[in-house]
């Protein structure tokens, strides 16, 4: 009988399933706070459905000795339906599609000129979500929505790109129509590097942890934050401008029309003109990684700078983690060695000895990620295809 407690119980396990991937009945018992008899009850329906499924057998080796039989882990079946995420960068995009049991299906990134216009670079990702479809052998009917992620504040309803983008062709934008129209399904848009706290903290490097941040060391600086095991947007979506944290008021002016941003000392454009490099910040990084003692200095200064930033941040908000990405954070140790290190100097002690600071998980893979972690996240309805539930802050 479809009570609605028990309509409500089986929208909180397939729910769960979509944020989680794979669970056993035990674990969702302890989600849902549902009884394990109900539990039962109602995974035997969907199952029976199709809904929900067991992932492929697990090979032999996982099973210890003296341990037991491991618990049968649950997933939701492909018919539950399939998301895309969208990455918009400087100069790239990168779309991928997913199902509800986390698996990628299929993931195309492609290298843009700098600065397309926003028509332009949706036109190309709306040509790439066409691809990764066909690849994953899966129809439009069967999408449930489109995560994006764009380098900026992302505000309101309409998710209008602020004026501090890195992409200047966005700049006022309402991103949600545009992006509607143009792929032909639900769209939920948000900030890059708060997709990139998702990624990691759903799937990285920042797993496990109740309250973390993720550093998107790139032509811009944004950071994303976890805070009490949700990811935290602020009152208008745009918490986390670390890139326009003041450092230096006799410093140059930033495009966001303050003076002395961090960005400015510590962007990849800062460190491309302090070595007076002609070419793209990924080969710069390249001669870094290769040992070069000049570029390995100068991308030193930026780590050093940004963990002078994160210090403040970590004294406000006592995170457990950060996480450290973007083009800077693929140089690894160069970058992040000093980040430490200014970390460890100017944050409260308390706050830095038990503080990890790590490089990026999931690399330049983490927004299109986190933009599919986004719609996996506000997905309610299986498997028809319904409105999603907005964000705060994008709703
Ligand atoms: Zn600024």
């Amino acid at each position: 009988v479809r009570t609605p407690e028990r309509v409500d119980a089986r929208s909180a396990i397939l729910r769960a399933l979509a944020v989680s991937g794979a669970l056993s009945r035990a674990d969702l018992v302890r989600v849902t706070s549902l009884a394990f008899s109900t539990v039962s009850a109602l995974v035997v329906e969907l199952q029976d459905e199709g809904l929900v499924t067991t992932p492929g057998a697990r090979p032999t080796a996982e099973e210890q000795p003296g341990r037991g039989r491991p618990p049968t882990l649950l997933v939701l079946h492909r018919s539950a339906g399939v998301v895309v995420g969208v990455d918009f960068g400087k100069q790239h995009v990168h779309a991928v599609a997913a199902d509800f049991a986390h698996t990628v299906l299929a993931e195309r990134r492609t290298e843009t000129e700098p600065d397309l216009p926003a028509q332009a670079g949706v036109a190309l990702a709306a040509e790439l979500v066409d691809q990764v479809l066909a690849e994953a052998d899966v129809a439009r009917a069967e999408v449930l929505g489109v995560g994006v992620g764009l380098p900026g504040p992302i505000e309101g309803t309409a998710a209008e790109v602020g004026g501090s983008s890195i992409l200047p062709g966005w700049i006022g934008v309402g991103a949600s129509r545009l992006l509607e129209r143009s792929f032909a399904l639900p769209v939920l848009v948000d900030n890059d590097a708060n997709l990139g706290a998702l990624s990691e903290w759903m799937w990285g490097a920042g797993r496990g942890c109740a309250n973390m941040v993720f550093i998107k060391a790139a032509t811009g600086i944004g950071c994303g934050l976890i805070v009490n095991g949700e990811p935290y947007r602020g009152a208008q979506g745009i918490a986390g401008e670390l890139g326009h944290t003041p450092i230096d008021r006799a410093g140059p002016v930033c495009r966001c029309g303050k003076r002395g941003c961090l960005e400015t000392l510590a962007g990849t454009q800062a460190v491309l003109a302090s070595l007076g490099a002609s070419d793209g910040i990924d080969e710069v990084v390249g001669r870094c990684n290769a040992g070069d003692a000049r570029v390995r200095e100068a991308i030193g200064d930026a780590g050093e700078a940004v963990g002078s930033a994160v210090a403040i941040l970590c004294n406000l908000f006592n995170p457990e983690r950060v996480v450290v990405g973007g083009e800077l954070g693929s140089a690894g140790e160069a970058f992040i060695g000093p980040l430490r290190h200014a970390v460890a100097r100017d944050a409260l002690g308390l706050v830095s000895t038990r503080l990890e600071i790590t490089a990026s998980a999931l690399g330049d893979r983490a927004v299109a990620l986190g933009a599919v972690g986004l719609v996996l996240r506000a997905t309610t309805q299986f498997p028809a295809r319904r409105p999603l539930r907005r964000l705060a802050g994008n709703a």
